[in-house]
């Protein structure tokens, strides 16, 4: 009896055993039905050999052989490279990969043909209908009843009457092919050699990686569609990564008219029968081009060509619930599997991309003008200790006189604060009582249009209280400090005239909103947006020429250390957005310490001179990209038992050459969703290996019931 592994969709670290029945045809890959704990559950035949523990007669058999395409070996090593990587149990990463699959088979479509068994009446009508069908290839009913000018009544009763007869449709692919050759811009010089270099290493057929950067309105995504093309050329398939696939509206456009038509989308809002669809067409190779969400690294494509990674700094390529792992780096890992190679486009590289390319890990191609001219925006700071904003405002007046100046002359501007709602503070001014969230150690934030306060970690949300909780007082409940909310309000009074928009993910759910308010921009219909890091995503906006940042200062608060990096990134990013077509942009930052090392490197608009000394500051002690890092996060009901769990795991922590443990330390969410929260954090140098160490260190430390410990190997986040 053949006894065949199978890894099922669940938290098992292992693949379980089932004996194969004589009649059927299974082979690693195969997606089959199982009996689990007297249910079925469906699984994939993984590889490796059986494990020989269990004697053959206590094993059940695989029940059946689903009609679904196999997963691809690449696709399986991957999915045991992601587990063994970030500790995941195997089961659960594979859940990802199979999320989609039910047992239907999938409804062939039908439609109707010809029957010659009828003998019945034929009516003009059901003359046209046979007319219609005259070629012999099915037709769909509702298009058949439109081609014979019928009601579907009269195909029913035709169909009673044994005139014409259901047939399978024949399989058409549902995603058309993008054409390579589509005419599409002609590159520049500059932008021609580094599609060259990208050209050829998709025809190499060979893992390898570039990274792809050059200044915000460079071209780079004219540029690595050649690659995306090479790959169509090939008969292969690309995948393309963006960060936030509904913030990717003029993308979408911008593929179609380069390609002809629309790729393939995958992302976690796409409906049932979308989602089964394009698993399968994926599956079956039929999905030239995919474009997608992190999620997208998990698709069966058979023979992956190209994996390209856009704004590959992003920290939203990060998942931190479930699986935890790092789309940008899994995704390098998947070309590496696939023999493919690998693109990371960004403006404004992350240090880890910078520093594999200096350990000639990786190529570097850089575009360093903008397209057709363009200049990049003059970049300068406010210093709020000169410039006071008015009392209860938050726009000093040089800015204000900016966007007043460029409205009129009738270009665009845009206010950038990456705060939600109307303000992070709600304070009592009696009794100086803050408005807390009952179930998170955070703030709640006022959201003034709703009326309502909102935690933004949990989603808790109370009304807008009239009287303070606390003390009672009347009149007393102040406001502190601005979201966009509040920038929006004292901009619809200083430029009375100005059509606003705002841009935040909460006023604008959902891809088509974006979309909308995308091409609002474009046409012209708005004088000044005012938004959240949304706007500081690839948004290609002509006719924008101001940028104006109301709080540089806000993301260098608090011990991250990534926050001076990130900050760096996120306003050159928004910043990116001026003057990307014939008029040159500004960008003006609002900061009370313009002398900050970010600061002047925006000014300057010397990003590489800043990464150079970011690197200098993390290689000493070894943090990341020179050391590693992995976090553990204990979590309990209670404060005790979160304590204890924590406390254990320090006294177990691992010891050695080139191996640090920090904490346990209260996690700056001491409380989260009601759950109390400690954090450890692994360091190692880097030719240190973490997971080993954390594999050992977790299985010297019994958990209880109640108590979590999650782990996040390449934390992004240290909340
Ligand atoms: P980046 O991604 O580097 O910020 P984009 O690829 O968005 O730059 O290019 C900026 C704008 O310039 C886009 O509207 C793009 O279509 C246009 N563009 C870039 N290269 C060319 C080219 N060779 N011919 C015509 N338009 C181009
Ligand atoms: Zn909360």
């Amino acid at each position: 009896m053949r006894r065949v592994p199978v890894l099922l969709p669940y938290p098992f670290d292992r693949p379980f055993d089932y004996v194969v029945p004589e009649d059927l045809d299974v082979r690693p890959g195969a997606v089959v039905l199982v009996p689990l704990n007297r249910r079925e559950s469906v699984g994939v035949v993984w590889d490796g050999a059986p494990d020989d523990a269990i004697p053959v007669e206590r094993l059940k058999p695989v029940s059946a052989v689903l009609d679904q395409p196999d997963l691809p070996q690449a696709l399986r090593q991957f999915i045991d490279w992601v587990a063994q990587y970030t500790l995941a149990p195997p089961g659960d990463v594979m859940a990802m990969a199979l999320r989609v699959i039910d047992r239907r088979p999938l409804d062939q479509p039908t439609g109707w043909q010809i029957a010659d068994t009828g003998s019945a009446r034929v009516t003009p009508a059901r003359q046209r209908v046979l007319d219609a069908l005259a070629s012999g290839s099915p037709v769909a009913g509702p298009a058949l009843a439109r081609m014979a000018g019928v009601g579907s009544g009269v195909l029913k009763a035709m169909a009673e009457a044994g005139l014409i007869a259901a047939a399978p449709m024949p399989a058409r692919p549902m995603f058309a092919s993008p054409d390579p050759d589509h005419p599409g811009p002609s590159l520049s010089d500059a932008q021609a050699e580094a599609a060259r270099e990208l050209v050829e290493a998709v025809a190499a057929r060979r893992f390898s990686v570039t990274l792809l950067d050059g200044v915000t309105g460079s071209g780079k995504t004219e540029v690595y569609f050649d690659a995306v093309a090479e790959s169509l050329r090939q008969g292969r398939q690309a995948l393309v990564l963006l960060p936030e696939i509904a913030l990717s509206s003029q993308w979408l456009e911008r593929f179609e008219r380069r390609f002809g038509v629309a790729p393939a989308v995958w992302h976690s809002d796409l409906g049932s029968r979308q989602r089964r669809l394009t698993w399968r067409s994926a599956a079956l190779g039929e999905t030239p081009v995919v474009v997608g969400a992190r999620s997208a690294l998990f698709l069966p494509l058979p023979d992956l060509g190209l994996v390209v990674v856009d704004e590959e700094h992003e920290t939203a390529f990060k998942q931190e619930e479930g699986v935890v792992y790092n789309a940008r780096d899994m995704a390098v890992v998947r070309a590496r599997l696939s023999a493919a190679p690998a693109i990371l486009v960004s403006a404004t590289p992350s240090l880890e991309t910078l520093a594999n390319v200096e350990a000639g890990r990786y190529r570097r191609r850089t575009l360093r003008s903008r397209h057709a001219g363009a200049v990049l925006p003059e970049v300068r700071a406010i210093d709020m200790r000169d410039a006071p904003p008015p009392r209860g405002s938050f726009l000093s007046p040089p800015l204000a006189d900016a966007v007043r100046e460029t409205i009129g002359r009738g270009e665009q501007a845009m206010l950038f604060l990456n705060r939600r709602g109307y303000a992070p503070l709600t304070l009592c001014r009696s009794c100086g009582h803050r408005m807390q969230c009952p179930n998170c150690t955070a703030w709640l934030v006022e959201h003034r249009a709703r009326r309502h306060l909102q935690c933004h970690h949990c989603g808790h949300t109370m009304p807008t209280a009239p009287l303070c909780p606390s003390c009672g007082a009347a009149h007393s409940l102040a406001a502190v400090g601005p979201g966009v909310e509040r920038i929006t309000e004292e901009a619809a009074l200083l430029f009375p005239e100005a059509r606003l928009l705002v841009m935040a993910s909460d006023t604008l759910p959902g891809p088509h909103a974006a979309a909308a308010a995308a091409r609002a921009i474009t046409e012209r219909e708005v004088d000044l947006v005012i938004g959240t890091q949304i706007v500081a995503k690839g948004w290609h906006f002509p006719h924008l020429t101001l940028v104006g940042v109301v709080d540089a200062d806000l993301g260098l608060a608090g011990g991250d250390l990534r926050a001076a990096e990130r900050t760096v990134q996120l306003l050159h990013q928004v910043g990116g957005r001026a003057g990307r077509a014939e008029t040159p942009g500004t960008v003006l930052l609002q900061t009370f310490s313009p002398e900050h090392p970010v600061m002047e490197a925006l000014i300057a608009g010397d990003i590489a001179a800043f990464m150079a000394r970011e690197a200098g500051e993390r290689r000493p002690g070894h943090w990341p990209p020179y050391g590693r890092l992995a976090a553990l996060i204990i979590s309990a009901d209670s404060g005790g038992a979160a304590d204890m769990i924590a406390g254990a795991l320090g006294r177990a922590a691992p010891s050695g050459e080139g191996v640090w443990v920090l904490g346990p330390a209260p996690a700056p969410l001491a409380i989260l969703r009601g759950r109390h929260r400690r954090r450890l954090l692994l360091k190692t140098r880097r030719d240190v290996a973490v997971q080993p160490i954390l594999r050992d260190w977790l299985a010297r430390v019994d958990v209880p019931r109640g108590t979590r410990v999650d782990v996040d190997v390449d934390p992004v986040s240290f909340l």
